[in-house]
């Protein structure tokens, strides 16, 4: 059993391609050209130089001694916080900047949330000097006024999004209405396993490299390839699909997926697609999210503005309904606790989306024996005045 998408982009009854159909040719050349290129030698090179030298990959799988002896197991942690950039982002953002320059396109568009996948976008359009417009909420611009402005540093035009909640939902319908207005000179760059086919089955194996490097790295370090458990944080849920990809067909892997259940699951105030477990349409794709009876989404809420998202990309409600990942959640406290825990005995200052994957330690039966991947999806410098805030308030 495979759970990669089949040929129409489907994870078992999730994905598809549910878009107007204005945007069908554009969908069409993009599959079509991804198709192409992703086994190629010159793409793979190109892929795989600027990964190294401008990324610089691969990131350290390093093991958390302190850690380890405070859980009772073997804990190694997957340094993504240590790519160019700050998180796992820049990897999809690469491979998509390059199949955009195959395709012939000269202007990127993006919608972006908290601003990280903007920042990581603009950042690759500077690198290959492409027009890059970026639409925001105007809510969130205003919430995440840094990443806006390293966005205008970068080059990038950002638009506010000025309809509904003024969020990140409000941006991507922004962003697909650009994109069927210009079919013809620009590309749009998804930042997450979401989206229409072929997007979720794009970013998944561009982030795919995180897994690669886990087996030889792991060999190298205790001579086996795969471990017991992969931990990772789910908003969307592109560096949980890299960190598990690998691994999606070796069942003796538990693959552990953390979504960020903010005040508490059942408290009105949280992010937690799955724990939820509705059916229905989001960004072009048919998985689980948040909506209430009437079929609208419902605003998602999360101290960590990178899993404030609705929904959860297809793969994932796919793993989640045949069980071959276990979903669990952490709270915004605990997804605190676990970051000034990391920070305390390993030094390492973890973004807030990561501290929900080291908060799902606390809820695995783990052994001495076991050999533990929590996937740092990212930097804490960001989520400073959100530490700052917890620590004046006494945590
Ligand atoms: C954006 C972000 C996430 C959430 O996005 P996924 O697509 O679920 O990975 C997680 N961690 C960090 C550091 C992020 O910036």
């Amino acid at each position: 059993m495979s759970y990669l998408a089949n040929e129409n982009g489907y994870y078992g009854e999730f994905g598809g391609a549910f878009i107007p159909e204005m945007l069908q040719p554009n969908v069409d050349a993009l599959k079509a050209c991804y198709r192409e290129i992703i086994d190629s030698y010159e793409f793979k090179k190109e892929f795989i130089d600027l990964l190294k030298n401008y990324v610089g990959r691969p990131s350290p799988l390093y093991f958390a001694k302190r850690l380890s002896e405070k859980y009772g197991a073997q804990i190694f942690l997957k340094r993504e916080d240590l790519n160019h950039t700050g998180s796992h982002k820049i990897n999809n953002t690469i491979g998509q900047i390059l199949l955009a320059k195959k395709m012939g396109k000269t202007r990127i568009i993006a919608e972006t949330g908290a601003g990280q996948h903007g920042v990581a976008t603009a950042t690759v359009c500077a690198l290959m000097d492409l027009e890059c417009v970026v639409y925001m909420g105007e809510l969130d611009i205003e919430r995440q006024m840094p990443n806006v402005k390293r966005m205008e540093m970068l080059g990038a035009k950002v638009v506010p999004a000025l309809s509904g909640n003024k969020t990140l939902k409000d941006a991507t319908n922004e962003a697909l209405r650009d994109w069927i207005n210009n079919p013809e000179d620009t590309y749009y760059l998804i930042g997450s396993v979401v989206g229409p086919h072929p997007y979720p089955e794009i970013v998944a194996k561009f982030q795919s490299v995180v897994s690669e490097e886990i087996g030889w790295q792991l060999d190298e370090q205790i001579g086996r390839t795969a471990p017991d458990y992969i931990l990772a944080c789910v908003g969307g849920g592109s560096n949980a699909a890299g960190v598990f990809y690998h691994y999606l067909d070796d069942e003796n892997v538990n693959l552990v997926a953390v979504e960020a259940s903010g005040m508490g699951v059942d408290s009105g105030e949280t992010a937690a697609a799955i724990a939820l477990g509705q059916v229905g349409f989001i960004h072009g794709s048919k998985t689980m999210l948040m909506q209430d009876d009437d079929g609208q989404i419902i605003e998602p809420y999360s101290i960590s503005a990178g899993l404030d998202y609705p929904g959860i990309g297809p793969l994932h409600a796919h793993l989640a309904k045949t069980g071959r990942a276990r979903f669990i959640d952490a709270t915004d406290q605990e997804a605190l606790d676990a970051a000034f825990l990391l920070t305390k005995i390993e030094g390492i200052i973890p973004a807030l989306e990561s501290a929900h994957a080291l908060a799902g330690l606390n809820k695995l039966d783990l052994k001495p024996t076991d050999v533990v991947v929590v996937n740092i999806s990212g930097r804490g410098d960001k989520d400073m005045d959100t530490y700052i805030k917890s620590m004046e308030n006494g945590k």
